[in-house]
């Protein structure tokens, strides 16, 4: 049986590197399901798409060409031929990414493309780590490892914002803001059942990924 790991929280708690680093050290797939709601915000935006047009972002989500490359020590995102993982991380699509992500046509097709990649990356290296917001609930429930990442809020703004090399004070607003809109669809307070909850807010790094190790071997 493929080792699937899914991990869920919200961002700020390390989750994405932790998650990269992982999949390295035991030589396992990466997908990062944020990236994949990111590529399609930012292909919505290129194809001049209204946003709050519902059926039609819906209907771009079920046929555009998404292209995620799964090595974890050089994950990417494409659309058609063209990369976009610098794109993906601009402030013109995170401050939209959430209005694609609570469309529920979309969530469901993204559910289907993230279970078709994760079998795909599971058998080419025999499992999968897989992160994102809704995975250890929605996309692969019967994972054998599910991990929650939590941490404070205070811990995530100062992540966040050293990432993001910009005031942690903006950052903290927009961090709010996407966590509200985003917690109509997901929930990252409580794991649900099964689910392990690792608190980063004081472990660094390493110990991040030393924690989410341990639960693997249990
Ligand atoms: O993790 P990241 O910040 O890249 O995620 C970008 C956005 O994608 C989130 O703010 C959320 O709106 C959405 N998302 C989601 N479900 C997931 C992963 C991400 O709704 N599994």
């Amino acid at each position: 049986k493929p080792l699937v790991i899914a991990i869920d929280g919200p961002s700020g708690t390390g989750k994405s590197s932790v998650s990269k680093a992982v999949a390295k050290h035991l030589g396992l797939s990466y997908l990062d399901t944020g990236a994949m709601y990111r590529a399609l915000a930012w292909s919505c935006v290129a194809s001049a798409i209204d946003l709050d047009d519902a059926e039609s972002v819906a209907q771009h989500a079920r046929t555009f060409d998404l292209r995620m490359g799964m090595d974890p020590a050089a994950p990417s995102v494409g659309v058609g031929d063209r990369l976009i993982d610098r794109e993906i991380r601009q402030d013109a699509v995170t401050s939209v990414v959430s209005r694609v992500a609570t469309n529920l046509d979309v969530r469901a097709n993204m559910k289907q493309r993230q279970r078709d990649l994760i079998a795909e990356g599971s058998a080419a290296r025999g499992g999968c780590v897989a992160e994102g917001r809704d995975i250890t609930t929605v996309v692969a429930p019967d994972a054998p490892v599910r991990i929650l990442m939590t941490a404070s809020e205070e811990a995530r703004m100062s992540r966040r914002s050293r990432q993001l090399r910009v005031a942690a004070e903006s950052t903290r607003s927009q961090i709010v803001d996407r966590d509200r809109t985003d917690s109509t669809v997901s929930q990252f307070t409580t794991a649900a059942d099964g689910v392990v909850t690792i608190d980063t807010s004081h472990i660094d790094f390493r110990q991040s990924v030393e924690a989410v190790l341990q639960v693997v071997k249990e």
